[in-house]
């Protein structure tokens, strides 16, 4: 089973992700892989400290340098795992890209997203969950994370306005794969959403 968060900075995929891991492992004994793009693998992590904290790039450069993190992170890490069975929970996948670059960077999404499944070579999650959050309220999530902002979390609101829609779209187009989730909800109360959008699969 392969589960993908998606989402703004700040709407809080990481910590649903661990939630998800937790509950996976504890009720179902299931083997649990949980990981993030960029920075899944070690040469992930090194395209991470590239994209986010080296010199600026433009955005096709940006692309790739996602593109790159992510095939090797398919190929070495996520496909493994789900052959052999674990629940693969990651933190943003291609539809990062599609929201990001298309949307935010206002690249051809066709395109963007045909180079995307042949970088994965067509592997999709089985679910997508977009933790919705208006762009409004990241400053002051980024300030609760006590974190110093990298490099696209001090972009401009109307590059995450364009972030945000593009991925509303996404999983409109495309409704049996995504649920869309209310990120400024509790932490409680997502996770037990969470926890229905995934529990379905289990038996896969
Ligand atoms: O969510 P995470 O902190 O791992 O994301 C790292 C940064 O990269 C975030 O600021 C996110 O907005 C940005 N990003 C991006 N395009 C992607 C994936 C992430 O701009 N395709």
């Amino acid at each position: 089973v392969f589960v993908s968060f998606e989402g703004g900075d700040g709407s809080g995929k990481s910590t649903q992700s661990r939630l998800l891991g937790e509950w996976l492992e504890q009720a179902f004994g299931r083997e649990v892989v949980r990981t993030r793009e960029p920075g899944g693998t070690q040469l992930g992590r090194t395209m991470r400290e590239l994209v986010l904290h080296g010199e600026d790039v433009d955005p096709r450069t940006e692309v790739l340098l996602y593109l790159t993190d992510r095939a090797h992170h398919v190929a070495s890490l996520v496909r493994p795992a789900l052959e052999r069975g674990a629940v693969v929970i990651t933190d943003r996948y291609l539809d990062s890209s599609l929201a990001y670059q298309a949307g935010g960077r206002e690249l051809d999404l066709a395109r963007l997203r045909d180079m995307q499944l042949w970088a994965v070579d067509g592997l999709l999650p089985d679910v997508t969950i977009l933790l919705d959050l208006d762009p409004a309220l990241l400053p002051q999530r980024l300030s609760a994370t006590g974190l110093a902002p990298d490099r696209l979390e001090r972009s401009g609101e109307q590059f995450h306005r364009r972030t945000r829609e593009a991925y509303l779209a996404l999983a409109a187009a495309e409704p049996e794969r995504w649920r869309v989730l209310d990120a400024s909800a509790g932490i409680e109360e997502i996770a037990e959403q969470v926890r229905a959008a995934v529990a379905p699969l289990l038996d896969r």
